[in-house]
This record gives structure tokens, sequence and C-alpha cells, in this order.
């Protein structure tokens, strides 16, 4: 089983300011408490998991898995590596990764921009405050939001919460956002919402994609088998209509 990415303590970046939903909260300890830990960014090492955040885009994990087993066995794995290697044997080598010519090229420009702007150090790129970091990142060719928060949270330890497909569906299927919202509405309620914890982020991001993959699908979702059955609004209002009124409350 590969080793977790180290993470450290950061403080976040700015986010729009939204009501905080404390239940998310115990969405955490529910499925925490029935899946147990996700290992979650599965990879060796800080630059592996930006490599795969990168590679991950628009495809499935396992896709990934086969590009990065060709580039540890070519030994391309390190930032020297990538800077040297040509741009057309990386395509072939990351192929099973789907847009491997476009994502060969996002490769080669984010570690152009580490060796410009940081020495070719994540030390010293991790070292920059986090909403700075985010900004810098997001002006890189081929980062867009989602990757640049694996990237801080996953590779640097940042406090930020990676928003991908699955969050959106479970969010919107639980009445808890709007099935368009937009990534960082969806990111400011999680971060409002919960103790500003890169461990905590880094946990219920894991567990929620394991939710997505297993029960909350594109189709027909599982949700009787599912971890987060019981917090479904159907059934909250069903327990809610069934309850013996209070003394005194108005009906
Ligand atoms: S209970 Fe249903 S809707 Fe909710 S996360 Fe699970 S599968 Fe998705």
């Amino acid at each position: 089983m590969p080793k977790q990415a180290k993470s450290r303590t950061r403080a976040s970046g700015a986010v729009p300011a939204v009501a905080p939903r404390p239940e998310l909260k115990r969405y955490f300890e529910a499925l925490s408490s029935a899946l147990g830990p996700q290992h979650w960014w599965p990879a060796r090492t800080p630059f592996e998991v930006i490599v795969g955040a990168i590679l991950t885009q628009n495809t499935a994990w396992t896709n990934v898995e086969r590009a990065i087993a060709n580039l540890r066995r070519e030994g391309l794995l390190t930032v020297s590596a990538l800077e040297h290697v040509d741009q057309r044997r990386l395509a072939r080598l990351i192929r099973s990764s789907g847009y491997f010519r476009q994502k060969a090229r996002k490769l080669k420009e984010f570690v152009r921009f580490l060796r410009r702007e940081f020495g070719g150090s994540l030390e010293r790129m991790f070292r920059t405050p986090t909403a700075e970091l985010r900004e810098r990142l997001l002006a890189v060719h081929g980062i867009g939001r989602e990757t640049a928060d694996s990237i801080l949270l996953y590779a640097g330890g940042h406090g930020v919460f990676v928003v991908d497909a699955y969050t959106h569906r479970i969010l919107s299927r639980h009445g808890l956002s709007h099935e368009k919202a937009k990534y960082e509405d969806v990111r400011a309620l999680f971060e409002a919402s919960l103790p500003r914890e890169p461990a905590l982020y880094n946990e219920f991001h894991g567990l929620i994609v394991n939710v997505g993959k297993n029960w909350c699908r594109t189709g027909e979702p599982r949700c009787q088998e599912c971890p987060l059955e019981p917090f479904l609004p159907a059934r909250a209002l069903k327990v809610k209509a069934g309850a013996p009124v209070a003394a005194g409350a108005q009906p």
C-alpha cells in the first residue's frame, strides 16, 4: 500500500462568505466510522501527488496508475527528470491517462513554473502563503481549481478543501447545494462548516471519493446501502413527521 504524502498545517486562502452547515461534521463522523481511514492521496511523494493530480483530470484513477507506473519504471518521477525528458516520449508513457499530449505539456509547464519561480524546490513553493500560492498555481497552464487544491492539500498540507464531481453530486442529492453550484461556493461551504484542519480535509475528501465510487453513482444511487443514507432529506422529513410533538409546540 503506498504511503500518503507528508502533510503540514497551513491557514487557508480567502473564500466567499457562506452560511456554515454544521451537519457536514456529522457526515464526516458517520463516514469515518463506517469506512475507516482512506489513505488518500495514493502517492509515495509530494511530487508524485502533483503528477497524479494533473494526470487524473478527466479520467479514472486506474488509468493514472498505469501512467505513473510507467514514469516510475523510467525514473521520471522527479522534477529534474521531467524537465529533461522529451515531451513526445513523456506523452507516450502517460498515454493510458487520456489527453496524453495535453497532459505531457501540462507536466512540462508545471516543472518550468517550479524551476522559474521556486528554483525547482517544492519545499520553497509550499512555504508560500496559501492564498498567494493558490493564485500562482491557477496561473499555470493546465492547473484548474480542483488540481490546484489537490496539490495544496495533498502535496503541501495546506488547509484547502478539494471539491470534485462526487462532492457536487452528494451535496446536491442531499439538498446542501445546487447541482450547478460553483466550485468556490462548495469549497467555501466545507471550509466554513469544518475546523480548518488539513488532516480532516484530507480524510473527508477521500471518504467522499469512496462514497461516490461505491454508492452515489451518476445513474441510480445505491442509497439503501450507503453510510450517508440516514442523512437523506426524505428520511429526515419522515422522522420529523413521525416524532411526538412537544407540549405547547405550534403545528
Ligand atoms: S445516501 Fe444516496 S444520495 Fe446520499 S450519498 Fe449515499 S447514495 Fe448518494
